[in-house]
């Protein structure tokens, strides 16, 4: 006999956690299955910052801010993808989600203060920050036999720091002491999406709800147009008296998806590689709407040699920002903003080249001098004033590292000679480099807030150059939902019992990243939106 629950969710991230919990807050039997054998995804993986305009912390730190404001903001970068009653949906459920989760869930969120939006000149964005919420420490004993159940992920050797304490989370990084992380491994206090994943995972428990790992989800059950259970590899069956909740990541690991879809090369994903797009052929296995399905969170992704993390690649957020570092592509000239954030470099990376036909700045290299690497080290991460990593390309001179990379010694000379004019100039009026004040948040943590947090010469050899490639923090295209996070089918009517939230779904944000969380701050509104839903609590 099939095991029986109100709701079944598939995926055990931000937004399967989010809608299970509030579904099970309301009292509805929940069920949530993970195919891999730990829980959390590629969210226990994250930062775990939650972009959440208009949220009800941020009038405590002094910013204001307004439904009114944030859809300006998210409308300005649109480009005709964004549904308008999603983005209001989202808008208007995110700070009663933020007031829910801390009130029910103990999430206890604060503001990362400072932390500026990704297009904050854009109208309605925020450059003094406030939208960018994180978890505080969270002690994984409290978790009991889930204590070891969560995925460390592959990215951070230090799990137990928040991120306001790393160069990337605050206006003055101040990272523990030594005494401190002793005291915190006493009780296994995580941070990051750790925590995030922590805290949501003991509310669902402590709910009642029903965790199962190793369960691939791989059929929806459908009886009379309705979807009503979910069939697992090995044939278990369950049932969802109320629906199912959709909520199994990306399809960035599914190549044949991947060519299918997707606007241009994604080579290197940084996501758990349990995201090939199950949650996708299920959807269209059942005629749903499908929407955004060639976008990504897109990212510069470094390549590392065997042992240096599990998946050997690493994301170039904020290595690519510092002074003394400038990108290169094949004809030795820079090509973009390299301190741009993270999701916007997609579209260089898929920039063609017509007459060669082919992309025009794939491959290319974050190429730095000496006192960059002393100052802060490199990828990987390396840290400041130690030996170069021997997989570094090295040149003695500028021309003996084009030589090793193959472009024009002349072409790349001039571009660095132009780059050090700019930086003595303070202003680079070709790509505008430090303008934003995006950009002088993510370079050199001391200075942060002016120009030269990212403006520096390459001046002192020997110079140094890491190949980089188009990767993805996930795919956000998948099954059209309407604004209650029901899937529609082909014509648009919703699929009765058939909810859709995260990664898997398609994204309310179209091509946009509106900042520090914005991934994570859909994923789990939708996850909130489905749950309340389900539990028929209106809107
Ligand atoms: C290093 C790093 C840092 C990041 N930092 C941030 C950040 O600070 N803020 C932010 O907003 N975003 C961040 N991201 C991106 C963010 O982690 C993801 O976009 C987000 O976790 C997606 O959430 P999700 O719930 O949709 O998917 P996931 O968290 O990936 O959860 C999906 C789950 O579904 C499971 N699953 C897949 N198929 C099936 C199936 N057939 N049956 C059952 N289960 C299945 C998967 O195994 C997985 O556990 C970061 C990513 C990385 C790699």
């Amino acid at each position: 006999m099939a095991e029986k629950f109100d709701v079944v969710v598939l995926g055990s991230g931000a937004a399967g956690l989010t809608a299970a919990f509030t579904a099970a807050a309301s009292g509805l039997s929940v069920g949530v299955f993970e195919k891999a054998a730990e829980v959390g995804g590629t969210t226990a993986w994250s930062g775990g910052n939650v972009w959440i305009p208009n949220n009800p912390l941020m009038a405590g730190v002094g910013v204001h801010d307004s439904d009114d404001e944030a859809f300006t903001y998210l409308m300005s970068l649109s480009r005709g993808l964004l549904s308008e009653p999603l983005v209001r949906a989202y808008l208007q459920a995110g700070p009663e989600m933020v007031e829910f989760l801390d009130a029910r869930a103990g999430t206890e969120f604060y503001v990362a203060e400072g932390f500026p939006d990704y297009h904050p000149e854009h109208p309605g964005g925020k450059p003094e920050g406030g939208r960018t919420l994180e978890t505080p420490l969270f002690p994984f004993d409290e978790l009991g036999a889930w204590h070891h159940r969560v995925t460390p992920g592959p990215y951070f050797a230090e799990l137990h720091l928040v991120q306001r304490e790393t160069p990337i989370g605050a206006a003055v990084p101040q990272p523990p002491s030594a005494e401190e992380l002793a005291r915190r491994r006493i009780r296994d206090e995580r941070g990051r999406g750790q925590s995030l994943v922590g805290r949501l995972l003991k509310a669902c428990l402590d709910s009642g709800v029903v965790v199962r790992t190793d369960h691939r989800a791989t059929e929806l059950v459908v009886r009379d147009g309705r979807v009503s259970g979910v069939r697992f590899d090995g044939s278990a069956e369950v049932d969802a008296s109320r629906g199912v909740v959709l909520a199994t990541g990306g399809f960035e690991w599914n190549e044949e998806y991947k060519k299918a879809f997707l606007r241009g090369p994604l080579t290197h994903p940084v996501t758990m590689p349990t995201s090939e797009g199950d949650g996708l052929r299920m959807a269209m296995k059942v005629g749903v709407s499908l929407g955004n399905m060639r976008e990504a969170w897109w990212s510069p992704v470094a390549v590392l040699p065997d042992g240096v993390n599990p998946m050997n690649r690493v994301m170039v957020n904020a290595d690519r920002t510092r002074p003394r570092s400038i990108i290169v592509n094949r004809s030795g000239r820079r090509f973009t903003n390299e301190a741009a954030n993270y999701n916007a470099f997609g579209g260089a990376f898929h920039a063609e080249d017509v007459t060669t036909f082919d992309y025009a700045n794939l491959p290319c290299w974050l190429v730095f001098d000496q006192e960059y690497l002393r100052r802060y080290g490199t990828v990987g991460p390396y840290p400041p004033n130690e030996e170069p990593p021997p997989w570094l390309i090295t040149g003695a001179s500028l021309g003996e590292l084009a030589d090793r990379l193959g472009v024009p010694a002349d072409e790349f000379e001039r571009t660095v000679t132009r780059w050090n004019g700019h930086a003595a100039a303070g202003h680079d009026p070709d790509f505008r480099r430090g303008e934003s004040a995006h950009d002088r948040w993510w370079g050199d943590p001391y200075l942060k807030g002016k120009p030269e947090a990212t403006l520096g010469p390459l001046d002192e050899p020997p110079f140094y150059a890491v190949p980089l490639v188009s990767g993805a923090l996930g795919t956000k295209g998948g099954p059209q939902t309407d604004a209650e996070a029901r899937v529609l089918d082909l014509d648009g009517v919703p699929i009765e019992g058939f909810y859709a939230a995260g990664n898997v779904m398609a994204s309310p944000f179209g091509m946009t990243y509106g900042g520090a969380g914005g991934t994570l701050g859909p994923a789990m509104v939708y996850g909130y939106i489905a749950g309340r839903h389900l539990a028929g609590r209106p809107a």
